[in-house]
């Protein structure tokens, strides 16, 4: 029998009668028992220098802390919790496997507060501080496998696409998911809730950390090495999850456990500030009478709230963080040679507008789009060395834009 028709190892050359197995990839090649035992130790190897250099570069919670500060405004509680979470999360996966008997269990994070208070803008921070890839999905299109909706394995697909597919990045993701309140078990259900606690069930795995196979043309890590590789393994053991959500009622239910409220669930209206604080005594045993399964919450130790956003937030936020929307604006109208100007009052109008809409920040930007159409689209007609200054009348009556030279003087923009 000629050389090449016996099979060998396209690595090492060995036959297979030399080794304790070969294994048979595309187009001929073959790969021995010795030789994926190197190829493992090497990806080993590589794995654990990655994960040490990332720990050595891990910025202490202090540091965490105070980058989230430039880009979020208030929610200290929650920032100070979150940079001890990630922190610690990070050091973990750094450490090398020991045999001391000491397991530093995953810690995944529950973050509670209002629509619009914060809650992804911290998660997109952290990620971008830990230089991570995310992935903000929405628990309202969940379902349990074999419905019509996002799988929950589509979610470790999405994160593994924002990492461009490389899956020792994406295993070190961080996934978000929005609205998880939506999937509490309903009280008045009697059947078994598909939408709701099946979806619970369906993400315990993952939370918990396993792996979950992926299909493979998801992944430029898989390569073509097997014959037929439908799949990739993606171990979550190292993802960090947070879910988010508003919680609406929870705070009745925290309350009636603290105070022992007869009268119960509901019956008690809360000032904002008053609903924050009480958000703050949650207990595990609270989330569950809300309706979440009690492996579910036991797999969200972490729990974080955040508080409303008041007037003196709201105004912060349009004024101070490092891309605040009034900066955006203002970079926007320097291109044009104008300057733009807002009043204090027409800041706190704006405020107040965002308040009565009642979802918090987010309200800001579709309120200064509004009132910047007209701005944005006189100034570039003014010409250079523009002042605008906008008054509480513009916010109110949505009138043409105050437009002066540098000197007070008005100016009128140009007619086509
Ligand atoms: P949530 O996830 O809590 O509903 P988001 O984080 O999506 O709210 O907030 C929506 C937008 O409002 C953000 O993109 C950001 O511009 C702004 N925003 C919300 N909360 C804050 C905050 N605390 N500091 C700065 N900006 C904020």
């Amino acid at each position: 029998m000629p050389r090449s028709a016996i099979p060998h190892c396209s690595f090492c050359g060995k036959s297979n009668r030399q080794v304790n197995r070969l294994i048979q990839g595309n187009d001929g090649a073959y790969i021995c028992d010795e030789c994926t035992q190197i190829c493992a130790d090497i990806i080993a190897r590589e794995l654990h220098t990655e994960a040490a250099n990332t720990a050595a570069a891990l910025p202490k919670p202090k540091k965490i802390f105070a980058t989230l500060d430039q880009f979020v405004v208030g929610q200290d509680d929650a920032k100070k919790t979150l940079a001890v979470a990630v922190y610690n999360h990070y050091k973990r996966i750094s450490l090398p496997p020991s045999n001391d008997g000491v397991d530093l269990q995953k810690s995944n994070i529950l973050m509670i507060g209002p629509t619009g208070s914060g809650k992804t803008l911290l998660v997109h921070t952290l990620a971008n501080i830990l230089n991570v890839p995310v992935y903000i999905a929405d628990a309202n299109s969940l379902t349990e496998a074999g419905y019509v909706g996002q799988d929950v394995q589509d979610i470790l697909t999405a994160l593994l696409a924002n990492a461009n597919g490389d899956l020792p990045s994406a295993q070190r993701g961080i996934i978000y998911i929005d609205e998880i309140d939506k999937i509490a078990r309903k009280p008045t259900s009697i059947s078994r809730d598909i939408s709701g606690e099946g979806v619970q069930q369906a993400l315990l795995k993952i939370l918990e950390g396993s792996t979950v196979q992926l299909p493979a043309a998801n992944s430029n890590a898989v390569g073509n090495f097997n014959a037929n590789p439908p799949t990739a393994p993606f171990n979550t053991n190292h993802v960090l999850f947070i879910c988010g959500g508003a919680f609406i009622g929870l705070d009745g239910i925290i309350e009636q456990r603290v105070k022992g409220n007869a009268l119960g669930f509901g019956a008690h209206i809360h000032s904002k500030d008053d609903t924050a604080d009480i958000l703050k005594e949650v207990m595990p045993d609270d989330l569950l009478k809300y309706g979440l399964i009690p492996e579910f919450v036991g797999r969200l130790p972490i729990i974080v709230t955040l508080d409303a956003l008041d007037e003196n937030a709201l105004i912060q936020i349009l004024t101070q963080p490092k891309n605040a929307l009034i900066k955006q604006y203002q970079k926007l109208m320097a291109m044009d040679g104008a300057k733009l100007v807002f009043e204090d009052d027409a800041l706190r109008l704006i405020a107040q507008e965002a308040i009565q809409r009642g979802t918090g920040a987010r309200g800001l930007r579709s309120i200064l789009e509004r009132i910047m159409r007209n701005v944005m689209f006189e100034v570039p007609s003014v010409g250079e060395e523009t002042v605008c200054t906008i008054t509480r009348e513009d916010v109110l009556f949505n009138q043409e834009p105050t437009l002066t030279g540098e000197d007070g003087v008005p100016k009128i923009a140009e007619r086509i």
